[in-house]
């Protein structure tokens, strides 16, 4: 059976980003938050734009003030007054200076600001108090950014910084990649949706909601296929549909070993290549990988042949087997050139945490910050894969590598971090 880190290695390999010409669409800005920037981004603007001020104060010629003290001041006349916004008018000359403001445009003849408390006004002069640092306080044209050079590099995930600077670059509108696709369904005769009266037997079909919202949250397109009952002819039609839509198929159950365990069957019978079976992890070993050959329906609608995972059925080996695996693969599909592998830190484990050590395994719970120490507290009550209840509010999975049976508290446990953006 594979260990976590080669199944990790093959579903990478196999993900093919989205295409930087075909899966491109352009949005508005305001749209852009959180979306993957398709194609590099230059501007035409010098930033800042022109020689300003850092500070309110006056605007001097630096050789007029080299020798200033509050003993001896030199003395200036104030020929301007310059607030932001405005263009001056007037050419600073010995002997003078400008009253200027946080941002206003430097006069000409003026090559240093003092700050405003290094000084003293009366009337139209000033007293210079101290001596400042030649250029002081000036943020020079282009001392930040030069007009034609690479702004933002494509590949990277738009987030408030970026779209700062994009709206400084007057970029109203941007290419971004698409969103990824990905279909998902649930199979089992006991599933019903959240709407119907329980009859003796059947459970809610939570998998269907939960990846719908962890799709969601990856940036993806979650298509709703709904529940498919364990039905070889009713998983063939759901499957040919959802990999002719998608470029990421996501089914939960189905894929253990019991009588009603179709899917694999199907996907061989579809001409499929299973790439993986099992994984040793815990919970979450019954996980198909498979590709499909791509055909002309597919053609129409998917640039390349789409990722099938068939996650298990267990809601906590969904959620598990999505974190670890699932998302790396939509955000390296997703146009992402950096930083979509998953993020571990070491922290201090605040409880005990065992395993059988036949396989790596998750255990969820949260991350709370003692004394500026990151400190992981398992969740109370089961561990069990079919328990969802005590899944909520996890922020990390604790993880014990294979051969590992007991984590002590206070030892230090290596967490796979979920919800870092
Ligand atoms: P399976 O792998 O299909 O045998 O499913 C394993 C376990 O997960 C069974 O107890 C199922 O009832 C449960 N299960 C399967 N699918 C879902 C689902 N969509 N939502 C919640 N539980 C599920
Ligand atoms: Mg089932």
């Amino acid at each position: 059976m594979l260990s976590v880190g080669d199944a990790e290695a093959i579903i990478l390999n196999l993900v093919q980003p989205l295409d930087d010409q075909r899966d491109i669409e352009v949005v508005d800005l305001l749209a852009a938050a959180s979306r993957i920037l398709a194609v590099p981004v230059t501007s035409p603007l010098d930033f800042p734009h022109w020689d300003n001020s850092a500070m309110d104060g006056y605007a001097v010629r630096y050789e007029d003030v080299q020798d200033s003290s509050a003993e001896q001041p030199a003395i200036l006349e104030i020929v301007e007054e310059i607030p932001a916004g405005y263009q001056p008018k007037s050419t600073i000359q010995p002997g003078q200076a400008a009253r200027i403001f946080t941002g206003a445009v430097m006069p000409a003849g003026a090559d240093t600001v003092v700050m405003q408390e290094k000084t003293r006004q009366e009337e139209n002069r000033v007293f210079i108090l101290d001596t400042p640092k030649p250029q002081e306080f000036v943020r020079h044209k282009a001392s930040f950014y030069q007009a034609g050079t690479q702004l933002l590099p494509a590949g990277i995930k738009l987030n408030a910084p970026e779209i700062a600077v994009l709206a400084a670059a007057q970029c109203q509108q941007l290419s971004v990649y698409r969103r990824p696709r990905v279909a998902i369904f649930s199979t089992g005769d006991e599933l019903v949706s959240v709407d119907k009266l329980l009859q003796p037997g059947q459970i809610v079909d939570s998998n269907q909601y939960a990846i719908a919202a962890l799709v969601k949250e990856s940036g993806a397109e979650p298509l709703i296929l709904g529940i498919v009952k364990d039905d070889p002819v009713a998983l063939e039609k759901v499957i040919t549909h959802a990999v002719a839509i998608a470029d990421i198929v996501l089914s939960s159950g189905g894929v253990s070993v019991g009588d009603y365990d179709y899917v694999d069957k199907i996907l061989e019978s579809l001409r499929a290549k299973i790439h993986i079976r099992a994984v040793q992890i815990k919970p979450g070993k019954p996980l198909t990988v498979a590709t499909l050959p791509s055909t002309d329906a597919i053609n129409r609608v998917c640039t390349h042949s789409p990722l099938y995972f068939g996650l298990p059925g267990n809601p906590g080996a969904v959620l598990v087997t999505f974190w670890r695996f699932v998302l790396p693969a939509i955000k390296k599909l997703s146009g992402i050139t950096e930083a979509w592998e998953p993020v571990f830190l070491k922290v201090r484990s605040h409880d005990e945490l065992r395993s059988d050590g036949k396989n790596e395994t998750y255990l969820w719970g949260k991350l709370h910050l003692i004394d500026g120490i990151y400190e992981f507290h398992k969740a109370g009550g089961s561990h069990s894969s079919g328990n969802l209840i005590n899944l909520a509010q996890t922020n990390a999975l604790a993880v014990l590598p294979m051969g590992k049976t007991l984590i002590s508290p206070q030892e230090e446990v290596q967490v796979l971090q979920l919800f870092n953006g």
